[in-house]
């Protein structure tokens, strides 16, 4: 630590619960290697007091906020400027004070694309972002999380996406909402019906199936006739090896948890605050304990 003389400057997590969260385990240690004075706290915050939460982020030393359920949403209305890709997806999970300046962020969708770049998925490009050109991927889910992750792999140059969703239409609403933007193809799909196109290179769990029992979101006979080079990434990181992962592995298909996507959007997020690179090892790390 840099044992700096400057004020105390703050940083949160708002939502509620909050007691659950792994953001200060991940924020705290990179805050403290960078020598920046700051600490990341936990800000619980009942719906009738978001809004004086949200504007007390103006405050002297306060770098912003990250945002959690229930209030990816409703948050959008209560700030000064949205991040484009923040106001697409309609989600915002990190808030910038600049200069008593509220920016909202979504750094979920980029996040996934950093972490399936870092599986080996994908190029980087000289803007920074992510191609995803060549691929096409299948989408489990339609919820807040599916939502971000559809955004992020239309702006990533997919070639064919698939939401495939147990309620038909908040696939297909999704599904519109991506073409509004995009020029990919993407088709929508209910989870009763799996004709989803084999050849696909990446299966993204979004939906919650396999976060608090055994099941899985895909059966395994399904998962057995995709093409043996196909990734499969589960969104959820606990448990960190969810059946869907399981069931992949012994297929011998790529395979990861949700943990990669937590640290990449917990260090854009940090990058956003501070100006400065994320010890993303020292995070990485941290989040590993
Ligand atoms: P939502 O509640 O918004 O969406 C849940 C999704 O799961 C919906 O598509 C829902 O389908 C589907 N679903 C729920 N139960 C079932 C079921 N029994 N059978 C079939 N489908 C089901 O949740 P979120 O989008 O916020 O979160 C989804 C997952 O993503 C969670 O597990 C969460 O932990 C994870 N996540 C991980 C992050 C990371 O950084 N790694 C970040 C954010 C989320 P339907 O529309 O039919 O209800």
């Amino acid at each position: 630590q840099s044992g700096s003389k400057g004020p105390q400057l703050r940083v949160g997590l708002i939502g509620d619960p909050v007691a659950h969260s792994f953001s200060p385990r991940l924020q705290q240690p990179a805050l403290d290697a960078l020598g920046i004075p700051a600490t990341y706290e936990l800000w619980r915050t009942p719906a009738e007091q978001l809004l004086v939460r949200i504007r007390a982020l103006c405050q002297q030393g306060c770098l912003g906020a990250n945002v959690t359920i229930p209030y990816k949403e409703s948050v959008l209305p209560l700030l000064d400027v949205v991040d484009p890709l923040a106001a697409q997806i309609g989600a915002v999970n990190t808030i910038v004070n600049r200069d008593d300046y509220l920016h909202g962020y979504n750094t979920d969708a980029p996040g996934l694309l950093r972490a399936l770049h870092e599986h080996g998925l994908g190029s980087l490009q000289a803007d920074g972002m992510i191609s995803l050109k060549g691929y096409t991927a299948v989408l489990l889910g339609a919820g807040g999380a599916a939502r971000g992750a559809a955004f992020a792999l239309a702006s990533s140059g997919i070639e064919c996406l698939v939401i495939l969703n147990r309620s038909l239409e908040r696939a297909q609403l999704l599904a519109a909402l991506i073409q509004k933007s995009y020029e990919c193809p993407v088709f929508s799909l209910s989870d009763s019906n799996f004709l989803i196109p084999h050849s696909s290179s990446i299966i993204i769990n979004a939906t919650s199936v396999g976060l608090h029992e055994e099941a899985s979101p895909l059966p395994a006979d399904v998962l057995a006739r995709f093409n043996a080079d196909t990734f499969v990434y589960d969104m959820i990181y606990n448990p960190i090896q969810t059946n869907l992962l399981l069931q992949a592995r012994t297929m011998e298909l790529r395979a990861a948890n949700g943990l990669s996507m937590l640290l990449h959007q917990g260090a854009l997020a940090f990058e956003l605050w501070t100006n400065q690179p994320a010890p993303l090892e020292i995070m990485r790390a941290a989040l590993m304990r």
